[in-house]
C-alpha cells in the first residue's frame, strides 16, 4: 500500500493534511496500453478524442465516468454530464495543455503533469464546516475537479476559480516538490502566516499584508503556488486591486505605488517565483502568463470546441 499526500484546495476552510492510501497509481507508465475504444459506443467520438489528445500525447487519463474506486465517498456526488465533460476537456486543452505544450514542449507535460484528471459534476460541500472543496490533488498524480456541470465558457472568473487556478496551483506543487523549494521564500512572510484563521481574512487585508489571496496566508508552500497560479490566471482588474498595472500585451505587470508595503512584498514574491522557475525548469512565467491572458481574451465557444486557436 503506497501512501500519497492528499492536497486539498479549499475555498474557505482550514487546511488539514490528510494522508490517503491509494493502490494502482504509478507516475511512470500506467496508460501505455491502448484502451478498448468501441466504435458502436455512444461516447466513441469523445473517447477517441480523449485518447488522442490526452492519453496518447501526454499520458494523461481524463476520467469523466463516475466510478466508486476513483471518487471520494465522503461526498454525495453526481457524475458530470456528457456534454459538460466535452466542454471541460476542450477547455483544459485550450487554456492549459496547449499553453504548456507550446512553451515547454510535450515532454514537460508527460514528465510533470498529473496522470489522471478526474471530473465530477457537482460541488464538494463540507456541510459541517460550511465550506467548499474546489479541487483535490493526490500525490501529484491525480487532480479532481468539482462542480463541472456548471461550466460556462462565457464566465472567465468561474473557469479560473474552479478549473485553471486549481490546475496551475496543483501543478506548481508538483514542480516545487520535484525540485528543491527555495528556502529563502519562507523568510519573506515569516511570522505572518496564519494557518488557523486565514479564511476569515478579506482579499484586501491579504493584499495589504503581502499575500495574493487569503489562502496564501495558510503557509509558505501554499503562498508560493498561489502566487504562480494567480500571476498566470488573474486578469488586469484583479491585479489592479493588488496595486499593479498590466502591460497592454500582457507581458509584464508593474507596481502602481512603490510605497505600498503589501504590493512590494507581492512583487518580491513574484520575482522569486519567476527566478526559481527559470533556473529549475527553464520556464518563463511572464511568457506563459501572457499566452494564457491572450487565450482568455480570445476565448469563444467555437474556438475552444473546435481547437481553432492559432491555426
Ligand atoms: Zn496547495
Amino acid at each position: 500500500m503506497k501512501k500519497y499526500f492528499k492536497h486539498i484546495l479549499l475555498l474557505a476552510a482550514i487546511l488539514t493534511g490528510v494522508t490517503a492510501c491509494k493502490d494502482k497509481i504509478d507516475s511512470e507508465s500506467i496508460f501505455e496500453d491502448v484502451p478498448v475504444l468501441d466504435e458502436n459506443s455512444a461516447t466513441y467520438e469523445f473517447d477517441k478524442y480523449l485518447y488522442e489528445n490526452y492519453q496518447l500525447k501526454y499520458n494523461i487519463a481524463f476520467q469523466y465516468k463516475l466510478d466508486d474506486e476513483s471518487t471520494d465517498m465522503d461526498y454525495n456526488l453526481v457524475p458530470v454530464g456528457y456534454r459538460q465533460a466535452q466542454i471541460v476537456a476542450h477547455a483544459i486543452k485550450y487554456l492549459w495543455l496547449d499553453v504548456y505544450d507550446k512553451q515547454q514542449g510535450p515532454e514537460f507535460l508527460k514528465l510533470y503533469a498529473p496522470r489522471i484528471i478526474n471530473v465530477i459534476g457537482c460541488p464538494a460541500i463540507n456541510a459541517a464546516q460550511g465550506t467548499e472543496t474546489l479541487g483535490v490533488a493526490e500525490g501529484g498524480v491525480k487532480i479532481t475537479l468539482y462542480n463541472m456541470n456548471d461550466i460556462d465558457l462565457t464566465n472567465m472568473p468561474w473557469l479560473n476559480k474552479y478549473i485553471f487556478h486549481v490546475m496551475h496551483h496543483e501543478f506548481s506543487h508538483i514542480l516545487h516538490q520535484t525540485k528543491s523549494f527555495p528556502k529563502e521564500y519562507e523568510q519573506i512572510s515569516a511570522g505572518k502566516y496564519d494557518s488557523q484563521s486565514w479564511q476569515y481574512r478579506s482579499d484586501a487585508e491579504a493584499y495589504s499584508l503581502g499575500f495574493v489571496t487569503p489562502y496564501s496566508m495558510s503557509e509558505a508552500h501554499e503562498d508560493f503556488v498561489e502566487v504562480i497560479s494567480s500571476y498566470i490566471t488573474d486578469t488586469r482588474e484583479v491585479w489592479q486591486d493588488r496595486g499593479f498595472t498590466m502591460a497592454e500585451d500582457h507581458t509584464h505587470i508593474e507596481a502602481i505605488d512603490e510605497d505600498q508595503e503589501g504590493t512590494l512584498i507581492i512583487a518580491t514574491k513574484i520575482k522569486m517565483c519567476k527566478d526559481w522557475l527559470l533556473e529549475k525548469y527553464d520556464y518563463e512565467l511572464d511568457s506563459l502568463r501572457a499566452e494564457v491572458q491572450r487565450r482568455q481574451d480570445a476565448l469563444t465557444y467555437d474556438i475552444v470546441m473546435n481547437d481553432a486557436y492559432d491555426k
